[in-house]
């Protein structure tokens, strides 16, 4: 997507479009992006780049976005991580038999690592988002329909990033493409928060491409995409938090942690993301066998009874007694 290989004439005349193309947008859309154009005022002109380098730079623009998305994903994923681990994920899940040794510390790190990579392309889309190219704007006056196009766009944005990722992620689950991209995330049978985030590069990438893409096919409010673009790393932390509460009346149409356990105990069932709605239509909707009285904690109260798992401590790192056993 960006063009620095190539001929240098060919390079040139893009360019020439690509600015001629900037030129042409209206100053609404041209304006920086939110958080860029924060990071500029505050940080970045004053303290960090020379001032003969223009804040609209491509340059620029590209590494300042690059060092954003990386210290916002992992202040996303670690903040959120973190408080939920300590306030709302069940230790007691750290005794199931499928927990693995040292799996929390090992989520972390696949997390870590795998983040950097995925912010590659997804600075490409920031940039391209940045220059104008999408449909974000800046006021509630921009909307087409005033504020209650914001909630319209509120509702568009989770039933289509909630199709798409379905579909998505059915196919990551295809046989030849499962062990090469989505195998990883499985590793974890009993997931903790920190598992949200632990995706193969490929895997995190196409599993949050709709959230991307969606600013570049519909209008949408700039202050609105954050405050989704954070929800949607918190939604993604608590359906792996063993928080299997969900008010009885939502509990056959939200797809939530308890859904999500038996996706990853199970594979092939419960492969959306905020509702159950896909599954039902594409056949792979599964009542959560924590809701049937037959889920991990029933399995660990069983094994206890049993005098199977002992009394034994949780570790901060999920070291199992009894009957631990490794998987993979
Ligand atoms: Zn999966
Ligand atoms: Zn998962």
């Amino acid at each position: 997507m960006t063009a620095n290989n190539g001929a240098s004439g060919k390079c040139s005349a893009v360019g020439t479009l690509f600015h001629n193309l900037c030129l042409s947008l209206p100053p609404q859309i041209r304006t920086m992006d939110l958080v860029l154009n924060v990071a500029d005022s505050y940080v970045l002109s004053p303290y960090v780049y020379p001032a003969s380098w223009p804040e609209d730079g491509a340059l620029r623009q590209i590494l300042s976005l690059l060092v954003l998305t990386n210290l916002g994903a992992a202040v996303l994923y670690l903040g959120l991580g973190v408080t939920n681990y300590f306030l709302i994920f069940d230790h007691k899940l750290m005794k199931h038999p499928q927990f693995l040794e040292n799996q929390v510390r090992r989520e972390i790190k696949y997390a870590m690592s795998s983040l950097p990579l995925i912010s590659i392309p997804t600075v490409a889309l920031f940039f391209a988002e940045v220059r104008g190219f999408s449909k974000l704007y800046d006021n509630v006056d921009d909307s087409p329909l005033g504020w209650p196009g914001l909630l319209l766009s509120m509702i568009s944005f989770l039933l289509f990033t909630d199709m798409c990722i379905y579909w998505i992620h059915r196919i990551l689950h295809h046989k030849l493409i499962y062990k090469l991209f989505h195998k990883p995330h499985h590793l974890w049978k009993i997931p903790s928060p920190f598992a949200s985030h632990a995706f193969h590069p490929v895997d995190g990438f196409m599993q949050g491409l709709p959230y991307h893409i969606y600013p570049f096919l519909f209008p949408l409010h700039k202050v609105l995409y954050l405050a989704l673009y954070v929800f949607v790393n918190i939604w993604t932390i608590s359906i792996h938090d063993g928080d299997y509460r969900v008010p009885d009346a939502l509990t056959g149409a939200i797809n939530g942690s308890a859904h999500h356990t038996d996706h990853h105990l199970f594979f092939d069932y419960n492969y959306g993301q905020y509702f159950t709605l896909w599954d039902r239509l594409g056949g792979s909707y599964r009542h959560p066998s924590a809701l049937l009285g037959k889920g991990p904690h029933d399995l660990i109260r069983k094994l206890q009874a049993e005098g199977k798992l002992g009394e034994g401590r949780v570790t901060a790192e999920g070291k199992v007694n009894g009957v631990a056993r490794k998987e993979e």
